[in-house]
C-alpha cells in the first residue's frame, strides 16, 4: 500500500466544504467541495479561464479558475486559501483537478520574482540556483531532491534503530581534529584554540563503550581549500559505530543492509518524487569487494593506465574502477578494503597479518567514494604506540585515550556523506546540487 498520501482531513462546521489542511488523497473527494491552502505556483491563461497550479506541502495541484476579476488580482507566489470542487481528470498528475469557487489571498508577494522558478526544469546555472536558493528550492523538482534526501535518512535511521543502535548528538566544537590533514577550521574559544569537528569519530567511539551501537546524523566541517564537485565545507555525515565486531566486514554488512533499507524506503514512500526526477534506483544485492592493491592492479590491467598516487585513489581511478566492476559484476557499488596505513588516521586498526595495510574500507558508488569505514584500535597500548609512532602528543588526546585505558570492545564503524550519496543516486555531477544551502570556498550565503 502506498502511504505517502497525507491524512488530516476534518469536516468544517462553518461550511459544508471539507477542510484539507495537508494534501490528501483528493481523489476520495471527487464531486465534493474542499478548502485548501498553498502558494500559487503558476498561472496559465487560456481562453475564458486560467489554469492555476497550487503548490502545497508536497504536491502541485492543477486548478481551473474562470473568475476573471479574481484572476486579474492574483499573482504567482501569493499564499492563498481556496474553496474548490474536486473533479476527476485523468490527464492531471493526481488524477483530479480543482475547480475554484473562491480564493482568499492570505499574503501576496511584494516584489517581482528575480528568477523563473516555475518552469518544468530550472533553466539556469547552478550558481544562480544557489544565489536564489530560498526561491529556487520552491521549484517542484528542486524540492523533490530534498524530499528524497529525507527518505534516505529515514531509511538509514529505521534500519539502525531496528538493529539496536542508539542515536547520539556529539559536540561540534572540539579540542582536537580526528581526521588529520590541513582541512580543519580553527576557532577562538574564549582565548583558547578550538576546532570545528571534522567528524564525530572520538565521541562515537567513546559511546560504543556506553551503548555498544551508536549512530549520528550531523554536520561535519572540512576546510577544503579547493573548489571541487565532490567537496563541501560543511556536509551532513551519517556515522555509525558498533562494538563486539569480529571483523570490519561486519561493518560492511551493516552498511549494505542500511543502503538496501534506504532504497526500500524510497520505493515505498517516495514514488512521486522518484517519478518527478526520473530516478533510477540501484539494485543492491551482495556488494563486491576487493583489496586496494587488487583494485589498483585491476584498473591498470583493464585500462593500461598507471596512476602516480600509490597510497590512495585519484578521483579518476574511482570512476574507472566503478565502471569496470559494474561491467563485470552488474553492481553499481564496490567496496575497496585494506588501504595503506600511510593515508589513514591514527585510530584505524592495521592488519596484524600484514602491518602497513589497514582493516578499513571505502565504498564507491557510481564512480565516487561515499563512505570510509573500518575497524578501530581498541587496545590502549596499541593506540598509545600508534600516536607516538606518528609523532603525535598523547597528552593532547587524553580524553580519547581514557576510554581505551578503561576497557573497550573490538569495534568499528563508518562515515557516509549524505550529499554525496544523494548526488550519485540522482545522477548529479556536483555535490552542491544535493545540499540545501552549500558552504564552499566562495559561498557563505544564503
Ligand atoms: P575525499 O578523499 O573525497 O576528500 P575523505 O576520504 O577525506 O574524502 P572521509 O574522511 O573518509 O573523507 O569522510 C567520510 C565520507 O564523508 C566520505 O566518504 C564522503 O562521503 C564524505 N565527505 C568527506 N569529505 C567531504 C566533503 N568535503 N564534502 C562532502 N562530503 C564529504
Ligand atoms: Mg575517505
Amino acid at each position: 500500500m502506498n502511504t505517502y498520501q497525507y491524512a488530516s482531513i476534518s469536516e468544517t462546521k462553518k461550511t459544508d466544504a471539507i477542510n484539507v489542511t495537508l494534501v490528501s488523497q483528493l481523489k476520495e473527494y471527487v464531486d465534493r467541495t474542499v478548502i485548501m491552502h498553498g502558494s500559487v505556483y503558476k498561472i496559465r491563461k487560456m481562453k475564458g479561464f486560467s489554469f492555476l497550479i497550487l503548490r502545497t506541502a508536497r504536491f502541485c495541484i492543477q486548478c481551473v479558475c474562470d473568475d476573471q476579476a479574481l484572476l486579474n488580482e492574483l499573482q504567482e507566489e501569493a499564499c492563498v486559501r481556496m474553496v474548490a470542487e474536486v473533479v476527476r481528470e485523468e490527464r492531471a498528475r493526481l488524477g483530479i483537478e480543482l475547480h475554484v469557487k473562491q480564493i482568499t489571498v492570505l499574503s501576496g508577494p511584494s516584489a517581482q520574482m528575480p528568477i523563473v522558478i516555475n518552469g518544468k526544469v530550472m533553466e539556469t546555472s547552478l550558481e544562480n540556483k544557489l544565489d536564489y536558493r530560498p526561491l529556487t528550492l520552491r521549484n517542484e523538482k528542486e524540492r523533490a531532491i530534498f524530499k528524497i534526501q529525507e527518505g534516505i535518512v529515514r531509511g538509514f535511521r529505521s534500519y539502525l534503530q531496528e538493529n539496536g543502535f542508539t542515536e547520539i548528538h556529539s559536540p561540534k566544537i572540539v579540542y582536537a581534529g580526528a581526521e588529520g590533514g590541513a582541512n580543519i577550521f580553527r576557532l577562538d574559544y574564549f582565548g583558547r584554540e578550538a576546532y570545528l569537528a571534522q567528524s564525530p569519530q572520538f565521541y562515537k567511539q567513546m559511546m560504543v563503550g556506553v551503548f555498544e551501537r551508536v549512530y549520528e546524523v550531523g554536520p561535519i566541517f572540512r576546510a577544503e581549500k579547493h573548489d571541487t564537485s565532490r567537496h563541501l565545507n560543511e556536509y551532513t555525515g551519517m556515522d555509525f559505530e558498533m562494538g563486539y565486531i569480529d571483523s570490519f566486514r561486519d561493518v560492511m554488512e551493516m552498511e549494505t543492509g542500511m543502503l538496501k533499507a534506504a532504497v526500500t524506503e524510497l520505493e515505498r514512500e517516495y514514488g512521486p518524487e522518484l517519478e518527478l526526477l526520473g530516478v533510477r534506483l540501484p539494485h543492491i544485492r551482495e556488494i563486491p569487494s576487493l583489496k586496494f592493491s587488487e583494485a589498483k592492479a585491476l584498473i591498470t590491467e583493464r585500462t593500461g593506465r598507471i596512476f602516480r598516487e600509490s597510497h590512495d585513489f585519484e578521483p579518476e581511478e574511482e570512476r574507472l574502477l566503478s565502471e569496470i566492476v559494474e561491467r563485470e559484476t552488474g553492481s553499481e557499488f564496490v567496496f575497496v578494503t585494506h588501504y595503506p596505513a600511510e593515508k589513514r588516521p591514527f585510530y584505524v586498526m592495521e592488519d596484524p597479518e600484514n602491518p602497513g595495510e589497514t582493516l578499513s574500507f571505502d565504498l564507491i558508488f557510481r564512480g565516487l567514494e561515499i563512505t570510509t569505514g573500518g575497524q578501530r584500535i581498541h587496545d590502549y597500548g596499541m593506540q598509545l604506540q600508534k600516536l607516538c609512532d606518528r609523532g603525535m602528543d598523547p597528552e593532547a588526546f587524553e580524553s580519547f585515550l581514557m576510554m581505551h585505558r578503561h576497557g573497550m570492545p573490538p569495534h568499528g564503524g563508518l562515515g557516509l556523506g549524505l550529499e554525496r550519496f544523494t548526488a550519485r543516486l540522482l545522477g548529479f555531477e556536483n555535490v552542491r546540487q544535493a545540499c540545501l544551502f552549500p558552504r564552499d570556498i566562495n559561498r557563505l550565503t544564503p
